[in-house]
């Protein structure tokens, strides 16, 4: 599976060569982190792509929940903790997202995230107590920040930054990569990137992936200084009795997000908005997603519903370069 993830990933970097008609100044290299494939490619050196990845490697030190020993752990447990700026960062920014999503994107969706994965291993759907008593530790509300230290006014909260962490680790890299004074870069985690400057011929092209022909693309981008993140529904998954249940859940209900949308693709002014949108708007859906995108100045979207039904914000033209569905 992660090779084969791996593999997809590579498909994204070559299409951003894609048209390369100069030699390449640029190099890339890609690892395994924050449990997907991270590549920088870059319009300079090898050490500076070790500082961005290093940059990343310090995020995911910080913020992964499964990492028992990070800070956001140690919250998750003992229900307060002293956090580092860039924690906080990464939570005063998600309570925003929360704010103008509605609730749709809520970092305290941990215990649903948890029993929705014990249900993946169960094979079997949560009883109604279960859903209920892990929906009524869901509330981005109770989290309180005062000073350095952040607190979980219920117990058993837990937050998973994990639709935002990557985008923000993202924006991280490509800080340091700037302060370095490189000019042209692209970082990728996942599918959660930051296109800076241009690639080797003009703007970095970025290719929609297919929700469900992962060989196929549905469209190219056009971009430069902007972050591209992408939610789907099919690369983490569980199958109960043979129905494929999303990573993505509905604060308001405790379920997944079901068939629609299949895929969220978020252009923004950086890959934390970027990325923290794509996964509220996969919660809202198309109708209310498209609503919210087109509201929101210098962000654009592409939402693809079951059946490939593709709605696009009112700015999406502009970076589109090609569409085949
Ligand atoms: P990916 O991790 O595949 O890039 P996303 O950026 O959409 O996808 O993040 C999905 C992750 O975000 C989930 O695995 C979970 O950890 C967390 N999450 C799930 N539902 C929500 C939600 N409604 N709001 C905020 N985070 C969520
Ligand atoms: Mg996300």
């Amino acid at each position: 599976m992660k090779t084969f993830l791996a593999f997809l990933m590579a498909l994204f970097i070559i299409l951003t060569f894609m048209g390369e008609k100069t030699e390449a100044k640029f190099i890339s290299e890609t690892k395994f982190m924050m449990d997907t494939t991270v590549s920088i490619t870059v319009d300079g050196s090898h050490q500076d792509i070790q500082k961005a990845f290093s940059a990343i490697e310090k995020i995911n030190f910080l913020m992964n929940d499964y990492i028992p020993s990070t800070e956001i752990s140690v919250l998750n447990r003992k229900g307060t903790n002293k956090l580092s700026c860039d924690t906080r960062q990464v939570i005063l920014k998600a309570i925003h997202f929360s704010k103008i999503t509605r609730g749709a994107f809520d970092i305290t969706v941990g215990p649903l995230v948890r029993l929705w994965q014990r249900m993946g291993r169960e094979k079997r759907l949560p009883t109604s107590n279960e859903l209920n008593r892990a929906l009524s530790l869901v509330g981005y509300k109770n989290i309180k920040i005062s000073g350095d230290t952040v607190k979980l006014l219920k117990k058993g909260m837990m937050l998973d930054l994990g639709g935002i962490a990557k985008g923000y680790a993202v924006d991280k890299a490509i800080e340091v990569l700037r302060e370095r004074g490189v000019k042209n870069a692209l970082v990728n985690a996942g599918g959660d990137m930051y296109c800076l400057g241009e690639g080797p011929s003009g703007k970095w092209r970025v290719g929609i992936q297919h929700p469900r022909n992962l060989r196929k693309i549905v469209g190219i981008i056009s971009v430069a200084n902007r972050g591209v993140a992408t939610s789907g529904d099919y690369y983490r998954y569980h199958v109960i009795n043979g129905k494929r249940f999303g990573h993505i859940i509905n604060p308001a209900t405790g379920w997944t997000v079901q068939d629609t949308p299949m895929s969220v693709t978020i252009i923004a002014p950086n890959a934390t908005t970027a990325d923290a949108l794509a996964t509220g708007v996969f919660v809202l859906g198309p109708v209310k997603g498209l609503e919210l995108i087109n509201s929101l100045p210098k962000v654009e979207g592409m939402i693809i519903s079951k059946g490939m039904k593709i709605v696009t914000s009112s700015g999406w033209g502009k970076y589109e370069v090609k569409r085949f569905y």
